[in-house]
């Protein structure tokens, strides 16, 4: 069998058992098969039995193997009368759920058409700057700790990417509540980037240079700094603190974070993607 077909597989469908190798239409007068392949077929048209005067038309069916090898298509029937019937209704069985696994998988494309894709430009893109964005706003707070919570933050696009794997994971048997599920899932992964790579716009205009330079002042006083500047794009801030070595000694000390210099990228493929 294994030769014949992609038998290792699994989950294979036979649909078209007249176009499988070893297959032959007429079975020459007075040749009898010897037994039934273990792999049954459900046919997309209708096909019919090589073997009863009526040529029995089925959908599903099997293969009779003959005496030198080949292999003719066979009816319940006849098949019952080649094997026996507990092997003729595993077989039937076993087409059967193929069948259901089939329709799944054509399910499951279906619903994550296109989804790869997008995770992919996601990843590449726009989680970088959202990561940098949100490290970026965590260490302003940490130089000022009073400013905690005032950052803008953008979160939506590493949940949409959460999502997007958990559909891509998705196997098995999708019932029409699954489906729906999935549908459903699929639309606020969609909206969730829509909605974040705006958030991440604003927070990472936000974090550039010029508006942190602007409220430098107001974060220095209510923080205690005694100085705060800019040095290219980054927040300096410094304040005298004792000697650790000369008790009658103050040193100066300062904290540095750098600002955002990258560019929000160009998310007209993104959206493209996911219209
Ligand atoms: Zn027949």
């Amino acid at each position: 069998m294994s030769k014949h077909y992609a038998a290792d597989d699994d989950d294979f469908l036979i649909t078209d058992p007249e176009k499988q190798p070893g297959v032959i239409s007429e079975v020459p007068a007075g040749v009898k098969p010897l037994r039934l392949e273990p792999i049954g077929y459900r046919a997309n048209i209708e096909v019919r039995c090589a073997f009863c005067r009526n040529r029995q038309r089925h959908i599903y069916g099997f293969f009779a193997v003959l005496p030198d090898g080949s292999l003719a298509l066979c009816g319940n029937c006849c098949a019952v009368e080649i094997s026996d019937k507990s092997t003729v209704a595993k077989i039937k069985q076993d087409v059967k759920r193929r069948e259901i696994t089939n329709q799944n998988m054509i399910v499951i494309r279906e619903l994550t058409r296109g989804l790869p894709e997008v995770l992919k430009v996601l990843e590449r893109d726009v989680l970088p700057i959202e990561a940098q964005v949100n490290s970026t706003a965590k260490e302003l707070e940490w130089l000022f700790p009073s400013s905690r919570g005032t950052w803008k933050t953008s979160k939506k696009l590493g949940l949409a990417r959460g999502g997007l794997v958990s559909v891509l994971k998705i196997t098995g048997k999708l019932g029409e509540r699954d489906v729906e599920g999935v549908l459903e899932k699929r639309q606020r992964i969609f909206t969730a980037i829509r909605e974040g790579l705006q958030e991440l716009e604003v927070a990472a205009k936000a974090l550039r240079a010029e508006p942190v330079k602007h409220a430098l002042r107001t974060l220095a006083r209510r923080d205690g700094y005694e100085q705060v500047t800019m040095r290219g794009t980054e927040v300096v801030v410094g304040s005298w603190i004792p000697d650790p070595d000369d008790d009658e000694m103050e040193i100066f000390s300062e904290r540095t974070v750098p600002l955002l210099t990258v560019e929000v990228p160009d998310a007209r493929e993104l959206l493209g993607l996911i219209e």
